[in-house]
C-alpha cells in the first residue's frame, strides 16, 4: 500500500518551504533525519489525493498554524513518564478510538475529562502514587483499516479512515486535504476548551458525593465501590481541612496530557517545528500538535515511513506492541526510536489479547531487560480482545478486558516486572458497545446506544468499574 508521497512533487516543494531552517538540520547529529525524511520510505496506510496541488496548499497553511503545545510542557510529560518507568507514578491513558469532529463540542469533552480524572482520583487511592493522565483527544481522528475498501449496503466502497481523512457518510469517502486543516482547528478548539476548564478549577469534578453506584447490580461489588468512596471521600475532606487542596495542590490544576496515534504523516510533518529545549536552549525537533503520539501496531516496520518519522522527534513516544512483534524486531525498535536510552521516553502499550498475553508478554519483558532500556509498561486490553457480537457489530466483553489486565499485571510480576499504567477506549457517555461490567450489559442491549464509527468504548459505569476494580487489586 504504498502510495504517492513520495511523488517528487512533494519532496521539493516542502524542502524548499523549511529551507530556512536547513543550516540547524545540519547542525544534528543525524544529518539524515528531518521531518520529510519519513517520504524516503515506504509507508503502510498511506492516503492518496486526488488533487495534489490542493494538498500542497493545506500543508503550506498548516505549517504556519500555531503550536498547540509547548517544549516545556512536553518535556513535563518526559519527566512525569520517567516517574511512571521507575514505578514511582502510574499512567491512566483513554479516549475515544476514533474522535469525530462533532465530538468538537461542550458536553462530549466535559464528560470524557470527567471519567478521566473520576477514575485516576481512585487509581491514586489504590496505588498511593501520582497518576499522570494521558486523554485519547484533540486529534484523534485517523483510523488504520485493515481494508481499503468495504461493502456498504451491498456496495464496495471506499473504507471510513477517519475524519482528517473522509467522511462516514457512504457519499463522502474520497480523500479530501481540507480535512487536514479542519484536524488542526477541531483539535485546536478542544485542547483550548480542556485548558479553560482545567485552569477554572477542577476540585467539583471529584465531587464524590455525585457518583452514583445505582448501576452496579449486584450487592456485594455495591458495597465494596461504596467503601472505597467512603474512604476517598474521608481523605478528601480531611485534605480541605488542613489545607491540602490549595490552589498549587494537584487537586485543582490537574495535569492532562493530550495524545493520538501518528498515522497521517502529511499532518504530522507540518506540525513539527524546530524549538529551544527549555532547559538546555539547544533547538530540537517537537511535534507541537500534541504532547505524546503513538505508532501504531500496523505501521512499526523497522524500516517503514513511520519509524522514520518516530525516531526525530523529542515528545514521548508510545509503541503498541502486539502478538506478531518479535523479540529482536522490538530491541531494534527501541534502539531506533530511543537511541540514548533515556528512561521513560518509550511507553509500550501491549495489547496482545486475554488468551494470547501468556504466550508473547515474558518474552517482550525479557527482551526488553535484555536491551538495557527502561520503558513503561502500559496493557491496552482493548485492541485484542475485539470480537463480532451475535448480531453482527464488533464488541468487547468486559470479563476479557479484566482477564488480560490481570493476566498483565501477574506476568510482570512473576518477571520482575511491573505494569506502569493502562490504556483503554473508552467514554463519558452511557454507550452500550461493550458487554458485562457491574451493570451486565448483555448482548441484546447493544443495539440500545450502540454508537462508536470505530471500536466500542467503555461507557461511564464500565470506566469506573475498570479502575475500582485495578484500586481493589492494588490494596491487595
Ligand atoms: C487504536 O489504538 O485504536 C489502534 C488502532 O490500536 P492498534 O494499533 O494497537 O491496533
Ligand atoms: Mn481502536
Amino acid at each position: 500500500t504504498t502510495n504517492g508521497h513520495t511523488d517528487s512533487y512533494a519532496k521539493t516543494e516542502i524542502i524548499k518551504e523549511i529551507d530556512g531552517n536547513s543550516s540547524a538540520i545540519n547542525e544534528k547529529e543525524d544529518k539524515e533525519w528531518t521531518p520529510l525524511s519519513w517520504r524516503t520510505k515506504p509507508i503502510r496506510q498511506g492516503v492518496v489525493y486526488d488533487d495534489q496541488e490542493h494538498l500542497q496548499r493545506v500543508l503550506n497553511k498548516l505549517q504556519h498554524l500555531p503550536p498547540m503545545v509547548t517544549p516545556s510542557e512536553i518535556h513535563r510529560l518526559r519527566s512525569q513518564l520517567r516517574q511512571v518507568a521507575l514505578n514511582k507514578a502510574f499512567l491512566l491513558q483513554g479516549g475515544d478510538c476514533a474522535e469525530l469532529f462533532e465530538y468538537c463540542s461542550q458536553e462530549p469533552i466535559e464528560s470524557k475529562l470527567k471519567v478521566l480524572l473520576q477514575m485516576s482520583l481512585v487509581l491514586v487511592w489504590g496505588s498511593r502514587i501520582p497518576v499522570i493522565r494521558i486523554a485519547r483527544m484533540a486529534g484523534q481522528y485517523a483510523k488504520p483499516r485493515s481494508s481499503p475498501t468495504e461493502k456498504v449496503e451491498g456496495k464496495e466502497i471506499i473504507s471510513f479512515r477517519g475524519d482528517n481523512i473522509n467522511g462516514y457518510d457512504p457519499s463522502d469517502r474520497k480523500p479530501d486535504p481540507e480535512r487536514l486543516l479542519r484536524a488542526y482547528f477541531h483539535s485546536a478548539a478542544t485542547l483550548n476548551y480542556v485548558r479553560s476548564i482545567i485552569g477554572s478549577g477542577f476540585a467539583d469534578l471529584y465531587r464524590l458525593s455525585d457518583w452514583s453506584l445505582h448501576h452496579v447490580r449486584s450487592d456485594r461489588t455495591r458495597q465494596e465501590y461504596q467503601t472505597i468512596v467512603d474512604r476517598l471521600t474521608d481523605s478528601l475532606d480531611f485534605m480541605r481541612m488542613i489545607g491540602a487542596d490549595s490552589p498549587s495542590s494537584p487537586l485543582n490544576s490537574v495535569d492532562l496530557f493530550m495524545s493520538h496515534e501518528g498515522l497521517l504523516l502529511d499532518y504530522e510533518q507540518c506540525l513539527t517545528r524546530l524549538l529551544p529545549d527549555p532547559e538546555t536552549g539547544e533547538k530540537k525537533w517537537y511535534n507541537v500538535g500534541s504532547h505524546f503520539l503513538w505508532v501504531g501496531d500496523r505501521t512499526r516496520q523497522l524500516d517503514e515511513a513511520h519509524v522514520e518519522y518516530f525516531r526525530g522527534i523529542q515528545n514521548p513516544i508510545g509503541i503498541k506492541v502486539g502478538p506478531s512483534m518479535e523479540s529482536n524486531e522490538l530491541q531494534k525498535l527501541l534502539d531506533i526510536i530511543n537511541p540514548n536510552k533515556e528512561i521513560g521516553k518509550v511507553t509500550l502499550i501491549t495489547r496482545y489479547g486475554a488468551d494470547q498475553v501468556e504466550k508473547y508478554l515474558p518474552g517482550h519483558i525479557q527482551a526488553v531487560k535484555a536491551s538495557g532500556h527502561i520503558v513503561v509498561w502500559a496493557c491496552d486490553p482493548m485492541h485484542g480482545n475485539t470480537r463480532q457480537s451475535s448480531s453482527g457489530v464488533k464488541t468487547r466483553h468486559f470479563n476479557s478486558i479484566i482477564e488480560e489486565l490481570s493476566k498483565v499485571i501477574r506476568i510482570h510480576k512473576n518477571n520482575d516486572s511491573q505494569m506502569n499504567g493502562v490504556h483503554f477506549e473508552l467514554t463519558g457517555e452511557a454507550v452500550t458497545e461493550c458487554i458485562g461490567g457491574s451493570m451486565q450489559l448483555a448482548d441484546a442491549d447493544l443495539a440500545l446506544n450502540y454508537k462508536t464509527f470505530c471500536d466500542p468504548r467503555l461507557n461511564y459505569e464500565q470506566s469506573l468499574d475498570v479502575a475500582f476494580l485495578i484500586a481493589k487489586y492494588h490494596e491487595k
